[in-house]
């Protein structure tokens, strides 16, 4: 018994070069990178900017915008011209511009229908006394106009420690940069609409200034936003499974296989990334073993049945709320 048409989708994960990248993703996750600073591995991604290609089984060779358009069943007929979700790996050797991102209302009139961009970071490690920079102490636009001007960073930036298994919610209109010296499994909506506020005076290749977008971070900031203090999980582990953010884009587990662990997959699609360790795979409806382990990333897709892990790993899981 077995539908290979249902079975697990691996995509391809495409490798962005970065002028704060390293080379951890080839080192520490042995993905094959070309040569040069690697900041950002693109592993489900269906946007424009890095469309990832199904690597093997009954849909290799499609793009997963492909699969989107043309095999909606396998995204249990959700509506919606674009696939939601976007799963990076991101290696900061230096630090990130920072920046801030807008909402869904924002983009679409600012930038020619875009979505808007929330983002989440699984810590997936640090080096020791590593920051983070995840909101901003200026009151208003006023205040945050002036100390941007001054260039008064210190004031301005709110920084917290970060360690391996922290968590940090990113809402659009948070001001926020990845320091250098951080691995992070990102989770986002598919967007690639970022406003650079600040960017350690850097040039890039051409050796000029990156861009800002001062007007339009001004825009989208949230003033009001309360910035965390730490970065440390506090929901319960249930069976394996913690929550990590429920919002209205995406809901984020982290989920621990120690043995065997099985995990209803009753949603339209789940995207799921192995962090930690290794094991197999099946999905009851395809009935096919698939090793997995660090640096593993696929979709299940709508229907494919129980997923049954084995081994010792830990996944972090994303669908739609
Ligand atoms: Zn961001």
């Amino acid at each position: 018994m077995s539908d290979t048409k249902r079975d697990l989708v691996f995509p391809e994960p495409i490798f962005h070069e970065k002028i704060w990248g390293g080379r951890k993703l080839a080192d520490d996750f042995g993905y094959e990178i070309p040569d040069g600073p690697i900041g950002e591995c693109w592993a489900i991604s269906a946007h424009p900017n890095g469309d990832c290609v199904v690597a093997e089984g009954a849909w290799a060779g499609k793009h997963l915008s492909e699969l989107w358009d043309e095999h909606r069943e396998l995204f249990g007929n959700v509506e919606g011209d674009r696939f939601p979700l976007l799963v990076k790996i991101i290696d900061a050797k230096d630090n990130l511009s920072v920046q801030v991102h807008p909402d869904d209302v924002y983009a679409a009139e600012h930038e020619n229908g875009s979505l808007g961009k929330r983002e989440c970071w699984y810590v997936l490690a640090a080096d020791p006394d590593t920051k983070i920079v995840i909101g901003q102490h200026a009151h208003d636009r006023a205040e945050l106009a002036a100390m941007i001007d001054e260039g008064r960073w210190d004031d301005m930036l709110n920084l917290v420690p970060c360690s391996a298994g922290d968590f940090f919610p990113i809402e659009p209109g948070c001001v926020h940069a990845i320091q250098g010296g951080t691995l992070i499994l990102e989770t986002q909506q598919s967007s690639d609409v970022t406003y650079r506020v600040y960017d350690y005076d850097r040039v890039g290749d051409d050796g000029k200034p990156r861009e800002l977008h001062i007007q339009q971070s001004l825009d989208v900031v949230d003033y009001d936003m309360v910035a965390p203090a730490s970065g440390e999980i506090s929901a319960p582990e249930v069976d394996g499974v913690t929550e990590l953010m429920e919002c209205p884009n995406f809901v984020v587990d982290r989920v621990r296989v120690d043995g065997e662990k099985v995990l209803g997959q009753p949603w339209p699609f789940l995207c799921v990334s192995v962090i930690d360790g290794e094991g197999t795979v099946r999905a009851a409806e395809a009935g096919v073993e698939h090793k997995v382990g660090r640096g593993t990333h696929f979709l299940a897709p709508s229907g494919c049945g129980d997923l049954t892990f084995r081994g010792d790993m830990t996944l972090v899981t994303s669908r739609l709320p």
